[in-house]
């Protein structure tokens, strides 16, 4: 489903990334950790083309995202992004959040959008306040918010940065536990994160990257089990 392939990227003559190649199957959930500053927000944003890359190819469902040709809407409509700090519109309600793309990028009437609006708020536990304005949520409510805006769009995968981290800690949970049930149905998914709890029980393969190098690239179980690296391991020593 997204394939990244030898890819690089560099700011001025800084390289961000250096010779990435990693890839997200169907139905795969692939968590991506690595110290602050290595890079890992930046691999995401290229996936749905909101960084452009230097070298290497980059493929959602086929599609190359460097591709001047690749219409990018398009692209972002097929991968769903959820960031750290919520980024819903403020003046909107919860309810027209959850519209707002719909209406404009997929051209559903208001009706239709509404519809899968609630039926998405919903899911995340949030219906009884879809009338309200985000600031009038906590944190975990917003995220999951986003979470719910992002799904309607039926992305055929969903990118997070670091989803949790804004988080207070009794909040962190009700937001796993909406990314949980999402894998549980078979979401593909690219997370960046450090909730390794999660991640153990989550994801089918972890990626380790650290100054922009992936240095791991293996099964969950195995990651966590096995010796690494000693960049791994330095970095597993601080946060497990
Ligand atoms: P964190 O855990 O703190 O979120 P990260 O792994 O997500 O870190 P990135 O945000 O991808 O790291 O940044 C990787 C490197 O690129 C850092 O050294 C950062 O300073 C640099 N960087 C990020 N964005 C830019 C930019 N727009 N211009 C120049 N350098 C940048
Ligand atoms: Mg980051």
């Amino acid at each position: 489903m997204i394939e990244i392939t030898g890819v690089s990227k560099y700011y001025g003559s800084f390289p961000v990334l250096k010779n990435c190649t990693t890839r997200v199957d169907k139905g795969e959930v692939v968590v991506i950790c690595g110290p602050s500053g290595s890079g890992k927000s930046t691999l995401i944003k290229c996936v749905n083309a909101l960084e452009p890359i230097s070298e290497g190819s980059i493929k959602v469902d086929g599609i190359e995202v460097n591709d001047p040709r690749t219409n990018l809407p398009e692209l972002r409509t097929l991968v769903g992004m959820v960031f750290q700090n919520f980024e819903l519109f403020p003046h909107l309600r919860i309810v027209e959040n959850v519209m707002l793309a719909q209406r404009i990028v997929l051209g559903r009437s208001e009706s239709a959008a509404r519809k899968t609006a609630m039926t998405l708020l919903d899911r995340v536990g949030l219906a009884d306040h879809a009338h309200k304005f985000p600031s009038q949520l906590s944190g975990g409510q917003q995220q999951r918010v986003a979470i719910a805006r992002a799904l309607a769009m039926n992305p055929k995968a969903m990118l997070f940065d670091e989803p949790t981290s804004a988080l207070d800690p009794e909040m962190i949970s009700e937001v796993l536990d909406v990314m949980t049930s999402l894998a549980a149905e078979g979401m593909t998914m690219m997370i960046v994160t450090h909730e390794m709890g999660f991640a153990r029980k989550v994801a089918t393969r972890m990626v380790f990257i650290d100054r922009g190098e992936i240095i791991e690239d293996r099964p969950t179980e195995e990651f966590f089990t096995s010796r690494h690296n000693p960049r791994t391991e330095a970095f597993l020593g601080k946060i497990l």
